[in-house]
């Protein structure tokens, strides 16, 4: 599968779900704490620097913001989580709506989440990914910022990951690095099994 850059586009930044578009594609969400590398990850499948994103900083209203990827998916940039500022009502209101979308959405065909290949999970990705399996949607984890770890010991990273986790056999784990890119066909292989 390849996108063309130059059609990639907002559909809309909702803050409800009336606002959700009806585009007839499939949906891929994606999710993971704020500086995990999700604009570069975004950058990096869209061929292109930029593509504009509304970030939900604490204190904004939060969106959920959808995007055309040249009419063959759509992705939908969930808020990070995670923030250390965000307060309880914004951590409610986030809950409220990431929980709807993601248990209620007919055209969500999968998720990606993204983890820091770096470190070990943290309680709020575990908790996360717990929450993804729950509600039964297939999950592929990109294990960024790969290029920071030494090839050696990539996999032991991801041994990690999968093992903090508890990763389900079906799901797949792939690191990636938004600087060299080499691993972007894995990814889009993935995708494609899911659009
Ligand atoms: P976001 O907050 O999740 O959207 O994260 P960004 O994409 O803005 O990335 C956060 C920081 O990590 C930025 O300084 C990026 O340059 C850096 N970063 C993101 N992906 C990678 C990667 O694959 N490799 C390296 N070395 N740095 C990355």
């Amino acid at each position: 599968m390849k996108i063309n850059p130059s059609n990639v586009d907002i559909i809309i930044s909702a803050v409800s779900k009336e606002q959700y578009p009806e585009t007839g594609l499939k949906e891929v969400a994606l999710s993971g704490r704020s500086n995990v590398g999700k604009s570069s990850f975004i950058n990096a499948i869209c061929g292109r620097k930029g593509v504009a994103r509304i970030s939900s900083k604490p204190g904004k209203t939060i969106t959920l913001n959808f995007y055309n990827a040249d009419n063959k998916f759509v992705f939908v940039d969930v808020p990070g989580y995670g923030y250390a500022k965000q307060s309880k009502t914004e951590r409610e209101k986030w809950g409220a709506m990431i929980e709807g979308y993601l248990t209620k959405r007919e055209s969500l065909s999968c998720v990606v989440q993204l983890v820091d290949l770096r470190h070990p999970p943290t309680q709020d990705d575990i908790m996360m990914y717990d929450f993804l399996k729950y509600y039964e949607l297939p999950v592929i984890v990109v294990a960024t910022k790969s290029d920071k770890v030494p090839r050696t010991k990539i996999q032991k990273h991801i041994n990690v990951i999968k093992r903090d986790l508890e990763m389900e056999s079906e799901d797949q784990i792939i690191p990636f690095s938004s600087v060299d890119k080499q691993k972007l066909p894995e990814i889009m292989t993935a995708l494609e099994n899911f659009i």
